[in-house]
């Protein structure tokens, strides 16, 4: 109770008395807020398992990292410095809240430790916060109706823009902090009238200049603002709360809990099912994702989750060049369908396919799994898992894009997807001058070693990508590592069969190459393939560990097995693009630096996406059998990227990039200007040779069950 001024409590309203109406209002605000959260708890329930209730300690560590630390949001300057006052000051007004709450019922009421001068400092951090909150609103609305970012914008294609909604939330949450200032600097008002001047402490916030305008006003009139802000605050705090749920402002309730459940295991996929095993797979009747029910509950949550802030898709290659994929509308859509489906009043669901109705095809067949949006995503929704379950339900309804059947059909006959004979797998080892060189030893019951270098198809095959694998022996027999390859007996790791949806014919693959790796004894594996070293490190099980080649020759320059050559040509300028498999997926994007650093005179410039915002190349595996609608190619983008960092050599770790940058310099008329290489294929070529006739006495008259491709 304020002297001068009634409590809100024993006020008379409408006939009604304050902590009649009060109390009505908390009761009818929970309920309809409780009654509106278990509707849209239902889609929840009839969802899929998804077992999220492991590893508390660092589930919490998450909620502390990225919830309250506000992690991810500096990645946006502007609008992640707003978004940090905003939700600093609500968790600073939280307690506030609270007390203003229950002091429409009971007066005096004082939360416990908030009495006496820690009540006063608390007060006045709050009249700032509140302040702070108010000038944010002004601001984001501003910048909404004035500056419009461009990743707010929504195509046509995806619907309506959310403007008008997200400017009616901001201005609501403007109000509540007019109503709780108002009412404070009414209540300040009234005890300066008393000569007590504790709340001169809020010097310049806003309850201070409502304190300073009513200053002379009469107590009836403060007493009437008093009342009347504190049933606006009342009344819009809970139109907020049951609002929120219906819009993107549902993240104020589920990002806490979004954020405890994500994914701990970056880089894996979820099994077809969780729960059921791989033996089990037979008996599964339809695969992935075809109806809304059919994602988990912790996909669900992710839709309830997205902030519409337009992060992912403003870094995702496929938006970037005009596929027709669009991350933030994969969530907005999949929301909207929903809450259209699972209405606060009548039947729910109706187990509509959704590829067909809110999804097309080639928008789900448009995703590289690159992982930029997630990556980006300040509230860490998951993309990549949800795509590929969309897939494997085209897949299982034998809806397949046409240019994608034979290469499938290789990698099932063949283990490769160009249909190419297993006994040329090799071939790439076993040409006369390499021999000369280097001889590769293929692993089998008689023939051992340490290492063992998986290849995959792409180097195996491709004419113009053997050379990366030529390289990549030829460094780890400079090093003195014993190493051989699989040969005839591998087959592709089938990264991006998983990807693509098809899980039974990677379990084949995977299970005849676990098998293989197994009996061939070696310690270790080595791959330049990320592909290949992003399957064999998260979807295969009990193989030896499995390094990059860009690991390695960094290990070879630091112990000084590795020395290298100044850098030939003194004007060139290099950039290292990252492949999504090697950086954003598996955290490697050091040591290929460390590499290119460690050659004297190398000149090297960074482009402007790099590291975890770097731009896929257009896809490895088999994206480079599908043909999808774009405006550009996401390599020509690239291409023009390092150009505009003023680099004229492209190194990568990555056949599928090397593929592409090359192709792409070709299609950008970069030809002449600019050049891509492999860091392996630059290693070996800087590296400072070991004397030809050791290299010769080394190699020289391998057992014949060694011989590559025997
Ligand atoms: S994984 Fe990459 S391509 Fe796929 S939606 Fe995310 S950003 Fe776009
Ligand atoms: S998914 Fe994440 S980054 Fe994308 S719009 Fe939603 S909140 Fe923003």
């Amino acid at each position: 109770m304020v002297e001068g001024i009634e409590s809100v409590v024993p006020v008379t309203f409408w006939l009604t008395p304050g902590r009649t109406l009060f109390l009505s209002i908390h009761f009818l605000g929970l309920v309809c807020f409780a009654y509106i959260v278990a509707r849209r708890l239902v889609p929840l329930i009839r969802s899929q398992r998804d077992p999220r209730f492991d590893r508390p300690f660092a589930r919490a560590g998450n909620v502390l990292k990225f919830w309250l630390g506000q992690w991810k949001h500096p990645r946006y300057r502007v609008a992640g410095i707003l978004h940090i006052l905003i939700f600093a000051g609500f968790i600073l007004l939280a307690a506030r809240a609270f007390s203003m709450l229950i002091i429409g019922v009971s007066p005096n009421f004082v939360m416990p430790g908030f009495a006496g001068e820690s009540g006063h400092l608390y007060e006045a951090a709050t009249d700032y916060a509140a302040t702070v909150v108010f000038l944010c609103m002004i601001f984001a609305i501003v910048r909404r109706l004035v500056f419009k970012p461009a990743r707010y914008a929504v195509p046509a294609r995806y619907g309506k823009a959310h403007t008008a909604d997200a400017i009616f939330l901001l201005v609501l949450i403007a109000i509540l902090m007019v109503a709780d200032s108002l009412f404070e600097g009414t209540k300040a008002a009234a005890l300066a009238q008393q000569g007590q001047l504790a709340e001169l402490k809020t010097v310049l916030s806003l309850p201070w200049m409502f304190k300073a305008a009513l200053a002379s006003s009469s107590i009836p009139l403060l007493g009437s603002l008093y009342f009347g802000a504190y049933l606006l605050h009342e009344v819009t705090f809970y139109f907020l709360l049951c609002y929120r749920p219906f819009g993107i402002q549902f993240h104020v309730e589920t990002s806490l809990f979004n954020i405890y459940f994500a994914k701990l295991d970056k880089s894996t996929l979820k099994p077809v099912k969780w729960g059921v095993s791989d033996e089990q797979l037979g008996e599964v009747k339809s695969f992935g994702v075809k109806t809304f029910e059919d994602f988990t509950w912790k996909h669900v949550l992710d839709f309830y989750s997205c902030a519409d802030c337009g992060r992912c898709s403003d870094n995702c290659p496929a938006n970037a060049v005009g596929r027709p994929l669009s991350p933030r509308f994969l969530s907005i859509k999949a929301r909207d369908y929903a809450f259209q489906h699972y209405p606060m009043f009548g039947h729910s669901g109706n187990g509509q396919p959704l590829v067909g109705s809110i999804y097309s095809p080639d928008e789900i067949w448009s995703c590289t799994t690159c992982g930029a949006c997630e990556a980006e995503c300040p509230l860490l929704l998951e993309y990549i898992d949800k795509i590929v379950d969309l897939r494997r339900g085209l897949m299982d309804d034998g809806n397949v894009p046409q240019s994608l059947q034979k290469p499938l059909k290789a990698l099932e006959s063949r283990g490769n997807p160009y249909g190419k004979l297993e006994k040329k797998r090799a071939d790439w080892a076993n040409t006369k001058e390499f021999q000369e060189i280097c001889r590769v030893k293929t692993l089998n019951g008689k023939c051992g070693a340490e290492s063992l270098y998986f290849v995959d198809s792409i180097t195996s095959y491709d004419d113009r990508m053997q050379s990366i694998g030529r390289a990549t022996a030829t460094i780890l027999d400079h090093i003195g590592e014993d190493f051989g390859i699989l040969g005839a007996a591998e087959k592709d790791s089938g990264n991006e069969v998983r990807r693509f949806g098809e899980e039974t014919l990677f379990t084949a693959l995977r299970d005849h190459n676990a098998d293989a790796i197994r009996s061939c004894g070696a310690k270790r594996i080595v791959t330049a393939d990320p592909h290949a070293f992003n399957a064999l490190k998260h979807d295969y099980k009990d193989v030896p560990p499995v390094e990059h080649i860009s690991q390695v020759i960094l290990r070879g320059v630091k112990s000084g097995k590795i020395q290298f050559n100044p850098a030939e040509n003194g004007n060139n300028i290099y950039t290292y693009h990252d492949p999504c498999y090697l950086g954003r997926h598996n955290g490697i994007y050091d040591e290929p630096r460390a590499v290119l650093d460690a050659i004297p005179g190398l000149k090297r410039v960074e482009m402007k996406r790099s590291h975890d915002r770097s731009f896929c190349c257009g896809g490895g595996g088999l994206m480079l059998f599908y043909e999808p609608k774009e405006d550009q190619r996401m390599g020509v983008k690239r291409v023009q990227m390092a150009a505009e960092a003023g680099a004229n050599v492209i190194v990568t770790a990555c056949p599928f990039c090397m593929v592409n940058m090359e192709d792409a310099i070709k299609v950008a008329g970069l030809e002449g200007k600019m050049t891509a290489i492999d860091l392996a294929e630059l290693a070996d070529k800087q590296m400072v040779r070991k004397c030809p006739v050791a290299n010769a006495a080394r190699n020289a008259e391998p057992q014949q069950e060694c011989v590559a491709g025997g």
